[in-house]
């Protein structure tokens, strides 16, 4: 019997610990895997290639008695949730990115969550980044002994001549012995425990656009799976407590990215207002903490709806700029931005202005953010007005932006109801609340009553049992008749929202017990995993 406990996710990526009767594995790992499959030689139909034609396949199906188990893109799925699943030829995927996103997805799909996965012969320094990223845990030192045979130096930035051995480059304990092998074999494992610790900081992602550089194959992987939005926003966190760095042209096309923007434009619900001021964004987050957003802030006095141009999100409305990515994002300051930064980001603008009519907007920009905003008006047939000639925190810009707005009606700061609608994608009916605490860490209360309370990690508004009262439907997990104590366990689970993802707020509901807390997984791999916390709950109410 053998199983496998995820413990982090990040993505497809996990950390996790596998058992078997002799022997428990950190994952992800390395190791000769005679050790952990000792029978593996031996077996037949264990080798069939990815590309074999699906006759071929059933022709010759994999003996499955024991593990791992095999599985193929063209093979029904044999495993069962504890498995560990071994994709044989996987190497060969690698040279091939659109045949193993393809592949991948097919495969994760059918199988279930919780199954470590093997990929026999494939793991080197300069890859194991993106087989993590793409879900496999387990590998063996097939790659790097043969890279060694061919007297290769492995690093993860490549394959090098062997004389690198005593270049300085590396100092490892083969290194010094001038053991091309062991310097392989170590930097293998050096680079798993690497991936490991990007993994538990939930950033394996920046990891991976770094690393991929040097390799054009890892690149398109990277971006085939981007193109896979509805598969990797499933698999992506609603929110991480640490920085997003957007520092590359790819972050325009982050599942993380995408999904913001389009509950942005499809979910948020603006203010009653029909004024608007587009404001720049600011290195500092949330932005009305920083320098210019405390002057713009003083500047409108509360006469506008407040949007914040920005890339890669494309669009901020004030009320949003805690959550996650908005409140966590970093990216490089040029001023400059590209061609399809540009045409992206115009794209935001021009489905959010279709949606959202506003009498007058005024643009208090420069650079590329006032030319995907004057882009995005001409798309959408509406006429801005500018309020800014110099650099926009110059007294003159302000003095302008402050005259625009004379007359303009002071209007009502709902930040709740902005945030629900892109939280919980309802309209909530927000009056006779009140608000206390001490920016970003605000309490929200009806009748003396606490609605909601803000995590200050993530920007994500958390109800409480009166707060998920005002939200009719959505982002429930239903559990069978009985009073969970602590977590809610996997197979405690009946049904679940579809829309529910990784790390969002949801509402327990059982016949004897109702429980408020944090989703620790899509609602997707729930039916498809035995073991494991579907829910990490924060209070429990009997009923
Ligand atoms: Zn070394």
């Amino acid at each position: 019997m053998t199983r496998f406990d995820i413990r982090k996710r990040d993505g497809l990526a996990r950390n996790g610990i596998f058992q078997s009767d002799t022997l428990t594995l950190k994952l992800p790992a390395a190791l000769a895997v005679e050790t952990l499959f000792p029978d593996l030689d031996t077996r037949d139909g264990t080798n069939l290639p990815l590309c074999a034609p699906s006759a071929l396949v059933k022709r010759y199906p994999p003996h499955n008695n024991g593990q791992p188990v095999t599985i193929h893109p063209h093979l029904d799925n044999p495993a069962h949730s504890g498995d560990c699943v071994m994709v044989a030829d996987w190497q060969t995927a690698l040279l091939n990115p659109r045949n193993y996103v393809d592949w991948l997805i097919g495969l994760k799909e059918k199988t279930p969550v919780d199954t470590a996965w093997y990929a026999p012969a494939s793991g080197l320094p300069s890859n194991v980044h993106i087989l993590c990223y793409s879900g496999f845990d387990l590998f063996d030192f097939r790659a790097v002994d043969l890279k060694s045979a061919q007297m290769r130096f492995c690093i993860p930035e490549g394959e090098y001549p062997a004389d690198a051995l005593d270049s300085g480059i590396c100092t490892c304990g083969g290194c010094r012995e001038k053991n091309l092998k062991m310097h392989n074999r170590q930097a293998l494992l050096h680079e798993i425990a690497l991936v490991t610790r990007f993994i538990e900081e939930s950033q394996l992602r920046d990891l991976v656009e770094s690393r991929c550089r040097l390799n054009a194959a890892q690149v398109a992987i990277m971006r085939h799976l981007d193109n896979q939005y509805q598969f990797m926003e499933r698999h992506m966190p609603v929110a991480r407590s640490g920085v997003m760095r957007a520092n590359s042209g790819e972050s325009l096309q982050r599942a993380e990215v995408r999904r913001f923007a389009e509950r942005v434009i499809t979910r948020y619900l603006p203010p009653k207002t029909d004024v608007a001021v587009l404001l720049p964004c600011s290195a500092k987050k949330p932005y009305s903490l920083s320098q210019s957003h405390r002057k713009f802030g003083r500047a409108i006095a509360g006469r506008a709806h407040e949007l914040i141009v920005t890339s890669p999100l494309g669009l901020v409305p004030r009320e949003l700029e805690c959550i996650y990515p908005a409140g966590h994002y970093d990216v490089p300051v040029t001023g400059y931005w590209d061609a399809e930064e540009c045409a992206v980001i115009t794209t935001i603008l021009t489905h959010y202005f279709e949606r959202h009519a506003y009498r007058r907007i005024i643009a208090h920009l420069e650079g590329g953010a006032l030319k995907v905003a004057r882009m995005a008006a001409e798309a959408c047939g509406i006429t801005l007005e500018y309020s800014c000639l110099e650099h926009p925190t110059s007294d003159s810009a302000l003095n302008a932006l402050d005259s625009a707005l004379a007359g303009e009606r002071r209007i009502k700061d709902d930040r709740l109801h902005g945030m629900v609608s892109y939280q919980f994608n309802i309209d909530l009916d927000t009056k006779g609340t009140t608000v206390r605490g001490h920016y970003p860490e605000l309490f929200y209360s009806k009748k003396n009553v606490q609605i909601f309370s803000i995590d200050t990690g993530t920007g994500l508004l958390r109800p409480t049992f009166d707060g998920w009262n005002l939200i009719p439907e959505g982002y429930r997990v239903y559990i069978d008749d009985f009073i969970p104590e602590g977590d809610v366990l996997i197979p405690g689970v009946v049904t679940a929202d579809p829309g529910i993802r990784d790390g969002d707020e949801v509402l327990v509901v059982g016949a004897r017990a109702h429980a408020t807390g944090r989703a620790a997984l899509p609602a997707d791999e729930i039916p498809r995993s035995r073991r494991g916390v579907a829910v990490r709950v924060r209070k429990i109410k009997r009923l």
